[in-house]
C-alpha cells in the first residue's frame, strides 16, 4: 500500500509528514457521508443546523479535515516516544484508516515497544477530552458543534486503535505484553492469531450488513497481521548476517560523470544501479531506469547528480542487515550503498536478500523435516512455513 502513491505535505521536527492517495479517495466520501447526516449531527450536538455559519457540504468538508488533523497529532504522539526512545523517524504516512509511520528500527523491548504503541490511543483520548471540553464551555454553536464532533472522532479514533489486533497499536501493545513471558516471536505468533479472528469477525460481519467499511478493516487487519509476521520472521532469520555478507562489490561513480559514461559502465559490468560518490557527502543510487527518462540526445549533457536517487543512508559492511530491512524495502531500486571505512564498496539490493530469505527457509525446513534439530529452540524454527511472503514492508 505504501508503494502506491503519496505526496510529502510538510516537515515537522524533522520528520517528513505524506498524505497517501487513498485518503484523498476517502476525502469526498467522508464529505458526502458527513454532509448527509449533518441535520442530525446537528440536533445531536443540540445546536440548530440555521445557527451554524456554514452548510452540510462545508461542515462535511471541515470535520474530515479535523479528522485527519487528529489522526496526525496521534501519530506524533507516537513519533515523540520513539524519538525518546532513540529510534530515527523519517517520515509519517497519513492513509485510510490510520497513519504509518516509517521508523529505522521497532524497538525490541516489551516495554519500550508497549510505550510507544499506548501513547497513541492515550493522546486520542485526551484530545476527545479537550474537545468535551470545549464542547460543554462554549455557547457559540460552530465551536460546540467542532468539539462535539471532534470529541466523538478521537474518542472513536482511540476505541478503534485500542482493539487488539494488528496493525492497531492494540495489537502491538498485546504483542509487548506476551513478549515479556513468550519471547518476540510466539508473542507475535499469538498476537497475529488474534489478529486473524479480529479480521474474520469484521469480514463476516461486514459481509451480512454489506457494509464495505467493516471489509475494509477485515481486509486491513488480515494484511497488517500478515505483515508483521513476515517482518518479524525475516529479521529473524536473518539475524548474523552483516550488509557486507550480502553486498555486492561495485565500484562507485562520481557524481560529475555523464549519463553516456554511467550508461557504459553499466552494460560493462552488468549492473542497473551504481552507488554515487558524492561531494555533499550524501548517499546516493543512480539506476537505469532513470537514465531511461533522459533523450538519448541529452545524455552526454546530463550528469549523475541530476537524475540521482539520494537514499537515506549507507551501510557500514559490519551492519547487521536485519536493522536495515524497512530502509531497503522503501529505498529507491530496493538498494541502499554498502561502505567500508566510510569508503563505498558496493551495493546491498532487496532482491538479493530475498533469495537469502528463501534459502534460510529451506534450509530450516529441511532441518525439522529430518528432525535433527538440535540446541536452543528460541530461533525462528517453530514455523518455517511459505506463509512468510516476499520482502518485509
Ligand atoms: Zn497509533
Amino acid at each position: 500500500m505504501m508503494g502506491l502513491k503519496s505526496w510529502k505535505i510538510a516537515r515537522i521536527r524533522g520528520v517528513d509528514v505524506n498524505l497517501h492517495i487513498s485518503l484523498l479517495l476517502l476525502l469526498p466520501y467522508l464529505v458526502l457521508a458527513i454532509g448527509s447526516r449533518f441535520g442530525s449531527v446537528a440536533r445531536d450536538a443540540g445546536v440548530s443546523a440555521e445557527a451554524l455559519s456554514f452548510g452540510a457540504w462545508g461542515w462535511g468538508f471541515i470535520c474530515a479535515l479535523g479528522l485527519f488533523a487528529s489522526i496526525l497529532i496521534h501519530e506524533f504522539g507516537h513519533v515523540m516516544v520513539a524519538q525518546t526512545q532513540g529510534t530515527r523517524v523519517d517520515g509519517v504516512t497519513l492513509m485510510m484508516l490510520g497513519g504509518l509511520s516509517t521508523m529505522d528500527r521497532p524497538p525490541e523491548r516489551p516495554f519500550a515497544e508497549f510505550r510507544l504503541a499506548i501513547i497513541g490511543p492515550l493522546v486520542s483520548l485526551a484530545l476527545a477530552g479537550c474537545f468535551l471540553a470545549l464542547e460543554s464551555a462554549s455557547t457559540q454553536p460552530d465551536l460546540k458543534f467542532l468539539g462535539f464532533w471532534l470529541s466523538r472522532t478521537n474518542l472513536a479514533l482511540a476505541v478503534f486503535n485500542l482493539l487488539p489486533a494488528f496493525p492497531m497499536d492494540g495489537g502491538r501493545a498485546l504483542r509487548s505484553l506476551l513478549a515479556v513471558k513468550r519471547g518476540q516471536l510466539k508473542a507475535t505468533q499469538t498476537a497475529v492469531k488474534v489478529s486473524t479472528v479480529f479480521a474474520w469477525s469484521f469480514g463476516v460481519m461486514g459481509a451480512l450488513s454489506l457494509n464495505i467499511i467493516l471489509l475494509l478493516i477485515a481486509f486491513f487487519i488480515f494484511a497488517g497481521a500478515q505483515t508483521e509476521l513476515a517482518f518479524l520472521l525475516s529479521r529473524g532469520l536473518l539475524k548474523g548476517i552483516r550488509a557486507g555478507d550480502v553486498a555486492i562489490e561495485v565500484s562507485p561513480i562520481a557524481e560529475n560523470q555523464n549519463l553516456i559514461a554511467c550508461a557504459d559502465r553499466m552494460i560493462k559490468e552488468r549492473q542497473t544501479v551504481l552507488p554515487v560518490i558524492t561531494t555533499s557527502g550524501e548517499s546516493a543510487l543512480v539506476s537505469l531506469g532513470r537514465i531511461r527518462t533522459i533523450p538519448s540526445e541529452f545524455r552526454d549533457t546530463t550528469r549523475v547528480r541530476d537524475i540521482m536517487s539520494v537514499v537515506r543512508r549507507s551501510l557500514d559492511k559490519q551492519e547487521a542487515i536485519s536493522d536495515a530491512l524497512s530502509e531497503l524495502a522503501t529505498s529507491p531500486g530496493g538498494s541502499l550503498p554498502v561502505t567500508s571505512d566510510g569508503k563505498i564498496i558496493g551495493i546491498v539490493r532487496a532482491a538479493d536478500l530475498n533469495e537469502v530469505l528463501q534459502l534460510k527457509r529451506l534450509e530450516e525446513s529441511a532441518i525439522l523435516s529430518f528432525g535433527t534439530h538440535v540446541g536452543e529452540p528460541t530461533g525462528v524454527t517453530t514455523e518455517p512455513s511459505e506463509k512468510s511472503g516476499g520482502k518485509a514492508a
